[in-house]
């Protein structure tokens, strides 16, 4: 049977959407407007946070996870689970594939969040490595003779931070405000009292950066904010009279 231990011990309907990301604020910068998107149209989303930043140099392990727990109300999530691997030193060993593949398994989302596989923070890339394989992993059926297969049907890259060309791009125009508010739930990351003198910006400068970005990727399908993703797959269309964004 699951193990109390598992993040997701306590979760008994399956998810539709699970994001999978390397801190607590990431998908708030990244996925968390598709996300309360998704939420707002009937799905059940989740968010499973590999770490809990204990190497960020402000907050503690625990004020960031409730920190976190206060944005997932605010991007309406069903779920948000946080397995407190080690920060900036994430790694992709047999262990944690174990581990992630688990909690796919319980948690049996149709759709799952990986960052993108390339960027700055090897956490990021670590990620989308990890959660691709374990993804792979929880649809082996020896895996683990107790827990019933699950494969994702789809993995979606979100890849607001790499410089390449979305596959495609969601609306996120009436959820962009609420998503801001989920970020600014990180009080201890993003707090106007240390100004720029901790080297943490200003809210007004994130905002500022974060709209710039999302009124970029907007602009790209004819609407104010927007956020990108790329797939690795063709994408199928069945009627080309319908594709939503005008060539001219
Ligand atoms: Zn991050």
């Amino acid at each position: 049977m699951w193990s109390v231990e598992m993040a997701s011990a306590g979760v008994t309907e399956p998810l539709d959407i699970l994001a999978i990301a390397a801190h607590p604020d990431d998908v708030e910068q990244t996925c968390g407007g598709t996300l309360l998107r998704m939420a707002a149209a009937g799905y059940r989303t989740g968010v499973l946070d590999l770490t809990a930043g204990d190497m960020g140099s402000r907050g503690t392990p625990e004020l960031r996870i409730r920190e976190s727990q206060a944005a997932a109300s605010l991007l309406r999530l069903a779920w948000r689970g946080n397995l407190r691997w080690p920060d900036a030193r994430l790694e992709n060993t047999i262990t944690a594939r174990m581990t992630l593949a688990a909690e796919i398994r319980h948690l049996r989302p149709r759709v799952v969040i990986l960052p993108y596989w390339e960027g700055r923070h090897p956490d990021h890339y670590r990620a989308a490595e990890i959660g691709y394989e374990s993804c792979f992993l929880a649809g082996l059926k020896k895996l683990d003779e107790e827990t019933p297969p699950h494969r994702p049907a789809q993995v979606l890259y979100s890849s607001l931070y790499a410089n390449v060309k979305p596959s495609f791009v969601v609306d996120i125009s009436a959820q962009f405000e609420r998503r801001m508010e989920s970020l600014f739930a990180y009080g201890s990351q993003y707090d106007d009292d240390g100004g720029e003198a901790g080297g943490f910006p200003k809210r007004a400068e994130i905002r500022e950066r974060l709209g710039a970005v999302a009124r970029f990727y907007g602009n790209l399908i004819g609407v104010r904010y927007g956020e990108p993703f790329v797939v690795k797959e063709t994408m199928r269309v069945d009627d080309i009279t319908t594709l939503g964004v005008r060539s001219l």
